[in-house]
């Protein structure tokens, strides 16, 4: 027997003979519910000997046979009755369990959320995106079939979504291309560490959404809620559906704030700040300037989490401001790193390290904030010692937090995710590993490259020639070979270039002898400060492939 428990009053199972019955007795089940029509093939005991067997251990059976692919609206409300009216803990099955699965989703569809829902079969281990429609609407199927198609749908208006659109529009300016997004702004993300360093001003770093929609291109301004890759739908909060024939999924990654206790009701006051949010950015700036003495504390979250080196950019930048303005001495600076080194990618390391010197930092590994206490200035983390966690308080004057980071939730819970929750693609093509006419790129899929807007870059004409690669224009295939950067602001007007691929493997852009990645740079600050953002605005999200080289070919012993 495979029994998959859903909760604590309903599990579900593949077919079971009269000889489980005993079993499902020891177990505790009260009612069993059989959702297979008998005879549904030879080798199937009926329900009749299944009864027999459960009555003799006072089991309660009902029949409540349903056939696949035509479980109405109504039978959801006859099973969540019986559950009503059954003595719980139920068992119910099917042939493979999915019918019974189905019912008690429907079933539960108008109290629970469908993305509660589909997390919970999906940990039982069933797909249930056929049904999804449904289950947003409360158990009933919709009138509506098909609100919007188009050609290509990309999900998410951010770096990713914007940028393979324009890809895509390059080389077919007459493809007829819709893009999703809620949101009614676009933000530069990575001038956020400058705001935070007070070189850049916020409003330097967002425009409105509709201003970077390439031309020609529809926008869909809502949320996508489910996906149903098997009919190619995309659902949109409202249980409005979006048909495609090529999809496109970039939506980015969730910023987790609420894993740490205490930390929303605290952020942007008690000194408690973060680069990662455009509104507490210029936070940072202030508390940074206002410090006079006391402790100044850096966290970084498990990885993985977009721009890795974000949180040590904040503080040396800062650390570099109360060192000009000799306060530093009485600045006690502290780096709680939840992982085990200070940079993933040994060559710059050593870099970074003569900066932790220069500045005294006081380095914490395998330290994760738990909660923080913003009246009382005191911020928590958990470490690991010899397996004993040991939980460590430290007060704090400023407090600079980089959040916990996850796939968004209904990423997850969708057929599209790995068993992370990340969209599962081939690192090479960034095309699913299921579905074949769906993409994902940027911060939301499971490829083990950095999470940046240079990562994109190189990911957008990727995605776009495969794409139309495979509607049969004449193009070649393209690999992305895992690119991404990371521009490390060791001090106002020098920095670190990291630029690596998959493995680790140093990917510089320019020759050594300009830019030396291994070492500060004062042209590699040009370059964020002067050349980036319009890089970014005027050629990234405008299809101009600038600093982009795809590869033509697979590396050596990848397949
Ligand atoms: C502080 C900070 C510093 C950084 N520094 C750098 C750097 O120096 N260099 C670098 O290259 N990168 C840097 N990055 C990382 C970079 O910004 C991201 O990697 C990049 O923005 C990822 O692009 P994306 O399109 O995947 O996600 P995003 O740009 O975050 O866009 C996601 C989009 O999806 C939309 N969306 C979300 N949910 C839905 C939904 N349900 N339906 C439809 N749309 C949805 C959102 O509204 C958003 O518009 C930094 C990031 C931060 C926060």
């Amino acid at each position: 027997m495979d029994i998959k428990r859903i909760n604590d009053k309903i599990s579900v199972s593949p077919q079971i003979t009269t000889s489980d019955v005993s079993a499902l007795n020891e177990l505790g089940y009260k009612t069993i519910i059989c959702n297979r029509p008998n005879g549904e093939r030879g080798d199937q005991p009926g329900f009749d000997e299944i009864k027999r067997e459960a009555e003799k251990f006072g089991i309660q059976c009902v029949y409540l046979p349903v056939t696949t692919g035509k479980i109405m609206d109504k039978d959801g409300v006859v099973f969540r009755e019986l559950l009503n009216d059954c003595t719980s803990p139920v068992f119910a099955y099917c042939r493979s369990g999915t019918r019974s699965i189905t019912l008690w989703a429907l079933s539960s569809a108008d109290t629970l959320s469908y993305e509660s829902i589909l997390a919970q079969s999906k940990c039982a281990g069933y797909d249930l995106s056929g049904v999804v429609s449904r289950l947003m609407n409360k158990g009933k199927t919709p009138t509506s079939n098909v609100d919007f198609e188009h050609a290509v749908v990309i999900v998410g208006a951010g770096a990713a979504g914007i940028a393979v659109a324009s890809s895509l529009k390059k080389r077919d300016p007459n493809l007829d291309i819709a893009i999703i997004d809620p949101a009614d702004v676009h933000y530069y993300q990575p001038g956020w560490t400058l705001v935070g360093g007070g070189v850049f001003t916020a409003n330097d770093t967002v425009r409105t959404t509709s201003s970077v929609i390439p031309e020609g291109t529809t926008w869909i301004k809502a949320a996508v809620a489910a996906f149903m890759p098997a009919d190619n739908l995309v659902l949109l909060d409202g249980c409005r559906h979006v048909k495609y024939e090529q999809l496109v999924v970039c939506p980015g990654i969730k910023l987790d704030w609420s894993k740490i206790e205490g930390l929303s009701e605290t952020l942007g006051r008690n000194g408690v700040t973060s680069n990662y949010r455009f509104d507490l950015a210029p936070y940072t700036w202030e508390l940074v300037k206002s410090l006079k003495g006391g402790n100044a504390v850096f966290t970084q979250p498990p990885m993985p989490i977009k721009c890795a080196g974000a949180p040590q950019k904040a503080m040396y930048l800062s650390c570099d401001y109360w060192n000009q303005n000799a306060l530093l001495k009485q600045i006690d600076v502290d780096f709680y790193n939840a992982g085990a080194v200070l940079f993933g990618v040994t060559d710059y390391v050593p870099a970074l390290m003569k900066y932790v010197e220069k500045y005294n930092i006081n380095l914490d590994f395998s330290h994760q904030l738990i909660a923080v206490d913003g009246e009382n200035k005191i911020a928590k983390f958990k470490t690991v010692n010899n397996d004993k966690i040991d939980i460590i308080e430290k007060e704090f004057d400023m407090l600079h937090v980089v959040p916990p980071q996850s796939p968004p939730n209904f990423i997850q819970v969708s057929p599209l995710a790995d068993d992370a929750g990340w969209v599962d693609v081939d690192q090479f093509t960034l095309r699913h590993k299921k579905f074949e006419n769906i993409y994902s790129l940027g911060d939301v899929m499971n490829a083990p490259n950095a999470k940046t807007a240079a990562a994109v870059r190189m990911q957008a004409p990727v995605v776009a020639s495969n794409l139309l690669s495979d509607r049969g224009t004449n193009i070649d295939e393209a690999i992305y070979n895992g690119y991404g950067s990371c521009p490390l602001t060791v001090e106002r007007g020098k920095i670190v270039l990291a630029e690596f691929g998959y493995g680790g493997k140093v990917l510089n852009s320019f020759p050594s002898w300009l830019i030396d990645g291994t070492k500060p740079s004062r042209l590699a600050w040009y370059l964020k400060e002067k050349i980036l953002p319009p890089l970014y605005w005027k050629a990234m999200l405008r299809g101009k492939e600038w600093l982009t080289k795809p590869e033509k070919n697979l590396p050596p012993n990848s397949k």
